[in-house]
């Protein structure tokens, strides 16, 4: 029997960029937008507030955009400071790249393995799903939905007692199957 489980975001992560008026290096969206429209053109920002010293960034999201091109949902989304808007904005490598920025997901997410009623059996087969793009360790994942230690874990890789299409070792941001025999 196939389990599901799944990484779910708990919040949205917070953003890495040097602060210019501290030495912090991380910042945190609080789902507030600016937008301004100059003659036909507009600029559109997501404000983004130092952990550290609470001094306020913008990233671009919309970049001297001709009014009539923007959809204009997405604009009543921005002036409401729709928060769901801000994950997906965060979400956007385009985005992400023209500002300089990483993600940084630590203590943003949460697994949800539906009980642990099926880790008592010999063989479990597992397809963990992901709610966001959250670049994670599959053997962190796989620590923690089994109760077991890291170290754990990559014995058992090394043993031949868990298997997976993907590579247990590095990080991914995407779904991927396991099956553990004990
Ligand atoms: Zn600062």
């Amino acid at each position: 029997m196939l389990n599901n489980w799944a990484v779910v975001p708990t919040c949205l992560p917070l953003v890495r960029r040097r602060c210019h008026a501290c030495a912090s290096e991380r910042f945190r969206a609080n789902g507030k937008f600016r937008v301004n429209a100059n003659h036909k053109l507009l600029d559109a920002w997501l404000l983004v507030l130092c952990t550290a010293c609470g001094d306020t960034a913008k990233l671009t999201v919309l970049e001297r955009m001709n009014v009539r091109s923007v959809r204009p949902e997405l604009l009543d989304r921005m002036h409401d400071n729709d928060p769901g808007l801000a994950a997906e904005v965060l979400q956007d490598p385009v985005m992400r790249r023209r500002n300089r920025i990483a993600l940084d997901w630590d203590d943003a997410w949460r697994l949800d393995t539906g009980g642990s009623d099926h880790l008592g059996r010999e063989v479990i087969d597992v397809a963990v799903r992901f709610a966001a793009q959250i670049p994670v360790r599959p053997v962190r994942v796989i620590a923690e939905g089994c109760g077991l230690s890291r170290a754990e874990v990559e014995r058992l890789i090394a043993d031949g007692k868990l298997v997976s299409p993907v590579r247990l070792g590095g990080k991914l941001s995407g779904d991927f199957t396991f099956m553990l025999k004990r």
